[in-house]
Parts: structure tokens; C-alpha cells; sequence
């Protein structure tokens, strides 16, 4: 198994490791501060340099053979050899812009929740500062849309801290914020399970990265809203200085 370093620091940028495997996939270390594309969160990119040689990593993900952490190298890459001692670096500009776009969509959804009842059906984000989030809600509008900006940056702007913790899983499915974002879905292999709670505007299991507090996300725009279906309704955000 992978040490997966940025699970306890969103913030490491850079390692040194060591190549336990390469594969069709790609390359598996034994340690890396890359994160595996999941919960809607891009993978990262970056680059692994070693003696004499460096690989771009494209992207990162978990192998769905193996369930191992794979970085996939882009196609003019070659892989170091098995055993090669590594520094990963990740694109950190890039995937910081994916942490602030992260904590924006809880931000989020704590806010229709709270404020309005609706639960989240779906959401996914892209490089950039771009995201989408669907809602359990029956109708949407432009002014809802502007209405929620409005909650949405007055509350980033309080600068609420964000917290990452680990709940023993009987604990977590105890707990009503982590019920209703659907924790018992998780595997049942899961355990414990991680928490990011924004202090006081949502706390959900989530395997993401995440930023400090909520200042460092800066301002966001809500660019659409639209509807997908009864009782299920997208809102498009943007980050105003990705
Ligand atoms: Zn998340």
C-alpha cells in the first residue's frame, strides 16, 4: 500500500520515495504526495526526477485491477526502474486551485443545505477552478443562483478554518452531518473514516484535499444554474481568481 501523504497534508508539494512497481498503468511508489483522482477531484500532475532521469505524471488514479495508486506517465515518459529512489514533485499551482475549488463546493453544499433544505446528488470539478453540484431540489433560477453566490462568499469570507480528522467508522455512522451526506455508503473496509469539517457550514466524509480556511478560496461566481431532472438541480461555479 501506498503511504498516502496528502490524505494528512493537502499541503506537501514534494517527497522523496521509492519505486515499488511499474506497470501497463504506470509507476506505484511506496510513499507520494499525488492525489488518485476520486470524489470528483482531478488527479494531480507533476513529475518524478530521479538520477540521471525524469517522468511527467499526467495523472493519478487508482488502478481498477489492483486498487493500487498508479502515476500515469505522459506518453513520452519513460518509467524509472523498480526500486529507483524518486522525488515526486506535484503541479502545485494547479492543484492548489483544486483545493480551493474543492472547499468552494462544501462550502456549498453546506449552504443549500442549511438554508434550504436540499441534499447534493452529485458534483465534479475540473482544473481550473470549475465545478459543477447537483441538488435534491424541485426547481432553480437564476436568482436562486445569485441569492446562494451571495451566502456562499459572505461565508467564505468569514474565513472558517477546515479541519481533517479520522472517525473510527462506528463513531462517523453515529453522526447525523456524516449521515447525511451518505457515509454509509462507503465501503465497509473503510475505517476509519475521514472527515472535513468547515467550522460551522458542513462536515462530510471526504477523501479529498482540502484548503486551510475559507479565505484562501477567495470569491466565487455562480456561472449557471439549470435544471436535470425532477428533484435534481445543477448550479455552476467558478472560482473569480482561479
Ligand atoms: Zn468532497
Amino acid at each position: 500500500m501506498t503511504d498516502d501523504l496528502c490524505s494528512r497534508d493537502a499541503y506537501l508539494t514534494t517527497c522523496d520515495a521509492t519505486v515499488t512497481e511499474v506497470t501497463d498503468e504506470g509507476v506505484v511508489l511506496d510513499r507520494t504526495v499525488f492525489y488518485a483522482r476520486g470524489g470528483g477531484q482531478p488527479g494531480d500532475t507533476g513529475t518524478l526526477r530521479w538520477d540521471g532521469g525524469e517522468a511527467h505524471v499526467a495523472d493519478t488514479y487508482r488502478s481498477r485491477e489492483s486498487g493500487k495508486l498508479v502515476h500515469g506517465l505522459s506518453d513520452d515518459s519513460a518509467a524509472p526502474a523498480p526500486g529507483t529512489a524518486v522525488t515526486a514533485e506535484i503541479d502545485w499551482d494547479r492543484r492548489h486551485t483544486i483545493m480551493r475549488t474543492h472547499t468552494a463546493l462544501h462550502s456549498l453544499s453546506g449552504i443549500v443545505y442549511t438554508d434550504y433544505g436540499a441534499k447534493v446528488t452529485g458534483g465534479n470539478m475540473e482544473a481550473g477552478g470549475l465545478a459543477r453540484m447537483d441538488f435534491e431540489l424541485d426547481a432553480i433560477s437564476q436568482e436562486f443562483g445569485r441569492e446562494v453566490e451571495d451566502k456562499l462568499n459572505i461565508s467564505l469570507a468569514e474565513d472558517h478554518p477546515v479541519h481533517v480528522s479520522f472517525l473510527p467508522r462506528a463513531q462517523a455512522l453515529a453522526d447525523r452531518d456524516l449521515i447525511r451526506t451518505k457515509a454509509n455508503l462507503i465501503p465497509e473496509s473503510v475505517d476509519p473514516i475521514r472527515v472535513i469539517d468547515i467550522e460551522g457550514i458542513d462536515r462530510q466524509a471526504d477523501g479529498g484535499t482540502h484548503v486551510r480556511s475559507t479565505a484562501e478560496v477567495g470569491r466565487v461566481r455562480v456561472v449557471k444554474t439549470e435544471s436535470k431532472g425532477k428533484a435534481n438541480k445543477r448550479m455552476r461555479i467558478e472560482l473569480v481568481d482561479p
